[in-house]
């Protein structure tokens, strides 16, 4: 038939709901709620789209070092792509390779990594966290036949950080020809990044997103950052793909958004505040809430399904995350949202639960 044998085996990511229904209230899928920079409105309200004529740079050069600046490295130490997930697809082709053996990662993770990893045949083993629902970096460093290891930081869902001490611990001790992936999409919700182990350690790349900090999910833009050999390597799967995955307006709005980190300071201050706030709040009603550096926990209440929780919140116009997955099944993920969206969050749960 006109179907590949590739198209049979694919078992594609399942991304939370994007209802376009603006009646919703939205706290599935971790966007910002405060929007981004006014410098990105003029950006867009400036844009002469006579610059829509020429094909983007494919090396986004602009973007690079500005990023580059942003974090103290070269620009050579740069790459970027549609979304991180781009980025991450990209990451998984060019190091992670079967004949070392097998990637790693947390039981409880970005479910996106083992829908890449069966997109390339790459094999792959869980770790288990620990109890407490940590990242155990003892069970990592035990596991022989290592093709390489990525872990969000903070993990998703967990919302739980790993000390930055911890990290360079771990990365220390791990093979140093095996590759150390970092996805730090939620790491400016009050952790420390490792961007400033890259100098140190040659096997290290950080992955960030403008999709939540940034509150640009809808451009579709993320970046790797690490020594320029992998950086290369990630241009060289780039040009076997699509030379311009990044088109020339979300490159000039991603400037824009880079050049004003102070408003981005504020905003994400107060979804710490916000966060804390809920994490309070659910507490006091008798909810078990994990302990979040990201824009989001992850919370149960004994007794309760998450399936369960997720419909009820649903029934009443608010959409949260719920995840099928064994050892996970009673707790539910809540984006942090503004105090409204907060506060109608809490009158929900106080009359439903
Ligand atoms: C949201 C998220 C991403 C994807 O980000 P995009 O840049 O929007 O593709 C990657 N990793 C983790 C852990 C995420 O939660």
């Amino acid at each position: 038939m006109m179907f590949s044998k590739r198209l049979k085996e694919l078992k594609p990511y399942i991304p939370g709901e994007q209802p376009g229904d603006a009646n919703y209230i939205k706290l599935n899928t971790n966007e910002n709620p405060f929007g981004p920079s006014p410098r990105v409105k003029d950006i867009l309200n400036t844009f002469d789209p006579e610059n829509l004529r020429l094909y983007p740079d494919p090396l986004f050069k602009n973007l690079r070092s500005k990023l580059a600046d942003k974090y103290g490295l070269l620009p050579n130490q740069v790459f970027a792509g549609n979304g991180s997930d781009e980025v991450l697809s990209f990451v998984f082709f060019a190091f992670f390779d079967t004949l070392n053996g097998n990637l790693i990662f947390p039981e409880h993770t970005y479910s996106f990594y083992p829908v890449y990893c069966d997109f390339y045949g790459i094999s792959y083993q869980k770790i288990p966290l620990k109890s407490d629902f940590s990242i155990d970096i003892n069970s990592f460093l035990k596991t022989h036949e290592i093709a390489g290891l990525i872990f969000p930081n903070p993990n998703a869902p967990t919302g739980i950080l790993m000390p930055l001490k911890e990290v360079e611990d771990l990365i220390q001790r791990f093979p140093k020809d095996r590759l150390v992936v970092i996805d730090e999409a939620y790491i400016d919700f009050g952790g420390q990044s490792a961007v400033p182990l890259i100098d140190k350690y040659n096997n290290l790349l950080v992955i960030k997103t403008f999709s939540k900090s940034m509150s640009l999910a809808g451009i579709r833009l993320g970046y790797a950052l690490g020594n320029e050999k992998l950086i290369a390597a990630l241009f060289a799967v780039k040009d076997s793909f699509n030379s311009y995955p990044i088109d020339t307006l979300t490159l000039k709005i991603a400037e824009a958004a880079v050049s004003d980190m102070g408003y981005y300071d504020k905003i994400n201050k107060k979804i710490i505040q916000n966060r804390k706030k809920l994490t309070l709040d659910l507490e006091q009603k008798g909810w078990n809430v994990l302990p979040s550096s990201a824009n989001f926990i992850f919370t149960r209440k004994e007794g309760l399904s998450g399936s369960h929780v997720y419909k009820k919140f649903k029934e009443k116009g608010i959409l949260v995350r719920h995840f099928n997955h064994d050892g996970i099944k009673d707790f539910v993920r809540i984006t942090i949202g503004t105090d409204e969206m907060m506060e109608s969050f809490m009158s929900v749960l106080k009359t439903e639960f």
